[in-house]
């Protein structure tokens, strides 16, 4: 008999990582099957969200192929990104984001999607322009955050629909910065298809001036289906892989 390999066998054996190995297969199954539904040849790209889990979790996950996490605090997110810093992962920042923590986020991150105001635009050019310069880093994704609450409902978040154009230019005009799309959480206490069918037809307006600026970044455990039917390209999926977070404070 062959020996396992060191590590593996102790990797295999982990009850937490035969759970996440379930569930991802679970949400894999899932974006296939809608994916195939909608009619879709390419499925979107499914981005981990590891906020308020381990880095340990993140270990495992690895293990089992996933190389895309998604975070929303920088403080977490780099002392994650700086312990694992051996494995081959990407980083997406996904959350609100104050301008004095770009220069922290450049160092790991290899998209923030929750770009929503000019001046973090321009507070991260200037951190990407310095970090290309010592490391000669990536440039760095970008996404543009957009809110689509209608007036009265909670808040979650971005750029008002009409301020995308502006935000697209200055991205696009910052060495070093890659628009690459838009992001957007579905409104609470609504059903999402109305939402990311408005999101979609944000983003044809946007490839309009932007070409290559066709990333969909939409789509979350409740709504993944709804968000593939409406063109999402990247999801983010956090609970139903990870299970559920202690609630925030
Ligand atoms: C937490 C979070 C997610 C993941 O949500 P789940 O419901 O746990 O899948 C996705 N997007 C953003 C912006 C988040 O903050």
């Amino acid at each position: 008999m062959t020996e396992p390999m060191p590590g593996v066998d102790a990797v295999d054996t982990d009850p937490r990582t035969a759970e996440l190995r379930d569930r991802l297969a679970t949400v894999h199954r899932r974006i296939t099957e809608a994916t195939r539904e909608a009619g879709r040849g390419e499925e979107p790209r499914l981005i981990v969200v590891s906020k308020f889990h381990p880095a340990a979790d993140v270990v495992r996950l690895a293990s089992l192929g996933v190389i895309d996490l998604g975070e929303n605090r920088d403080q977490e997110a780099g002392a994650k990104a700086a312990e694992l810093s051996n494995l081959d992962l990407r980083w997406h920042f996904i959350g609100q984001l104050q301008s004095n923590k770009a220069k922290s986020v450049v160092k790991y991150a290899h998209s923030v999607q929750s770009v929503d105001r000019v001046q973090l635009v321009t507070a991260l050019a200037k951190a990407i322009e310095r970090q290309q310069s010592e490391t000669g880093r990536p440039d760095l994704e970008c996404f543009i955050q957009v809110s689509l609450q209608d007036d009265g409902g909670e808040h979650r978040g971005g750029a008002a629909p009409a301020d995308v154009g502006l935000l697209a230019d200055s991205i696009a005009d910052a060495a070093g910065l890659r628009l690459a799309g838009l992001m957007a959480v579905a409104p609470l206490g609504v059903p999402p298809e109305a939402a990311f069918e408005r999101l979609a037809a944000i983003s044809e307006e946007l490839r309009r001036s932007h070409p290559g600026a066709g990333a969909i970044s939409a789509g979350m455990s409740q709504d993944l289906e709804a968000a593939v039917r409406f063109g999402a390209t990247h999801l983010r999926i956090g609970s139903d892989i990870l299970g559920s977070r202690p609630p925030v404070g």
